[in-house]
């Protein structure tokens, strides 16, 4: 790509902003990433679950070795209802261990952020600029250029929008896009994200009958309690249907979390523990609406939207940052193969082609993961009668969960976007194989 190529900027420094940053350096493309807070490390949230085809892609942007020791493994799940008895209990994460040749492994949201941030090189870490917050978007002839609310301004060659639920690249995209009155080229209808249920989520140190490697859930009309349990930590989150489906924002302060708490103090957790010693013995705690949605379209001439922004899904599942990675992983394969050919990110008719290839690879299985999200939040909360009915009744008697994995859940995975151009040092396999196996002819990185 030519010397003169402006820098790719990045909005939004959670998980995937800082992801994105990693492929940019790997992919030898200058960057500024722009983060509206502070600080691209907070010490919010609880954690986050990291599946095997993002093992994979960190292996190869070298950070196998950072992320490691900070694994927190999960084997069994056992889920119940308020009064105790078992719904059902089965080793779906040590069985797709077997399948994939990695654990389910959980790490803290703190620690994913901190660990991306530090390993990044000091020359990077220039350019992530903090308390940033990204106001307004403007589309060149060949460029793309940003405002922040302090006034700061830079221009440069593609946007990828990394900014949350409430994404305000998507937001002036819209505004973009109507201003320019292309037909052909719609973006932003029908595009509201909706909010059915809020999460209360925290951390305590490990208490009482709580069995590291262990996941805990106790369901019942309208709430679910989820909690995994590692060596040292529980983290635990409760999900709550909202009275009716909104698209307004809310944002929750600590005494809404307290009294989220303080209402389902009662609601059980394992067999000896209720929400209520949990709270007592926290690190941490807050609340936060969960949003849902997927958009139509992802990207509009040289802006993309990737990870939250362009599609929320409940965290049940934990395929929230996970499919972030695969929308990162197809846009560095497509940067990649643009590099190769000597191509330019300033060609429209190139990052065009490359985006809507983007969108393309990653639409349908991230309609699935949203189905399955939706679904699995709505059993386990016993959104309706015959959703209690599923979750009680029919599938353990089935044991729908192992065959739905294997039907739905296995193709996705082990049809999933690794970078194609890197190597990947700790490759595993397991029962089920992997469609990109790592090009073995490959033995240095790119930058
Ligand atoms: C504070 C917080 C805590 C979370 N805790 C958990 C958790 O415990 N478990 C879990 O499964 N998921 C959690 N999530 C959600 C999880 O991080 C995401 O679902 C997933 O990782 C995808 O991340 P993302 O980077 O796309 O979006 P986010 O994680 O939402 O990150 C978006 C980033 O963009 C920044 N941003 C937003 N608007 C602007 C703007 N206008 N200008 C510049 N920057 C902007 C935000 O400050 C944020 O840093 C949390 C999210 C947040 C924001």
């Amino acid at each position: 790509m030519s010397s003169k190529t402006l820098p790719v900027i990045i909005v939004g420094g959670g998980p995937v902003g800082l992801m994105a940053a990693h492929i940019c350096n790997k992919l030898g493309l200058d960057f500024v990433l722009l983060e509206q807070y502070h600080s691209v490390t907070p010490d919010i949230g609880a954690c986050i679950g990291l599946w095997a085809p993002s093992l994979r892609v960190l292996d190869q942007l070298g950070l196998w070795d950072a992320f490691e020791p900070q694994v927190k493994p999960m084997f069994d799940k056992i889920s119940f209802t308020q009064e105790g008895g078992i719904i059902h209990s089965g080793s779906i994460f040590a069985v797709n261990e077997k399948r994939y040749g990695y654990q389910t492994s959980m790490f803290r949201r703190h620690g994913i952020l901190k660990t991306l941030y530090d390993s990044l090189p000091e020359r990077s870490k220039q350019q992530i600029l903090v308390n940033k917050k990204v106001v307004a978007l403007d589309i060149k002839e060949e460029s793309v250029s940003v405002r922040c609310e302090d006034g700061f301004e830079i221009e440069g060659s593609i946007i990828i929008g990394a900014d949350g639920s409430h994404s305000a690249v998507r937001e002036c995209t819209k505004e973009l896009a109507r201003k320019s009155f292309s037909e052909n080229e719609p973006f932003g209808k029908s595009e509201d994200f909706k909010t059915t249920y809020r999460l209360l989520f925290g951390n305590c140190p490990r208490i009482g009958d709580a069995k590291p490697g262990t996941v805990y859930e106790c369901h019942r009309f309208g709430t679910s309690t989820q909690v995994f349990v590692g060596d040292d930590i529980m983290w635990f989150f409760l999900y709550e249907k909202l009275d009716k489906p909104t698209s307004e924002h809310k944002s929750y302060a600590q005494k809404d979390a307290d009294e989220i708490a303080a209402r389902y103090a009662d609601h059980r957790i394992t067999k000896g523990l209720h929400l209520r010693d949990l709270y007592k013995a926290r690190s941490a705690s807050g609340a936060t609406d969960l949003e849902e949605g997927i958009l139509d379209k992802w990207w509009w001439k040289r802006i993309v939207l990737v990870g939250d922004a362009a599609h929320k899904v409940t965290p049940n599942a934990g395929l929230g940052f996970n499919s972030g990675i695969q929308d990162l992983a197809a846009i560095a394969n497509g940067m990649r193969s643009l590099q190769s050919k000597g191509g330019s990110l300033h060609d429209n008719e190139a990052i065009e082609a490359l985006f809507s290839q983007y969108q393309s690879q990653r639409t349908k299985p991230m309609r699935k993961f949203g189905d399955l999200s939706a679904k699995t939040t709505r059993i386990c909360a016993w959104h309706s009668r015959t959703a209690m009915i599923w979750d009680r009744y029919i599938m353990p008697a089935l044991n729908l969960e192992l065959i739905m994995s294997r039907l739905l859940v296995v193709p996705i995975v082990s049809n999933s976007i690794v970078l194609d151009w890197l190597p990947e040092p700790h490759y595993r396999s397991g029962s089920i194989a992997w469609k990109t196996a790592p090009n073995l002819n490959l033995t240095e990185e790119v930058s």
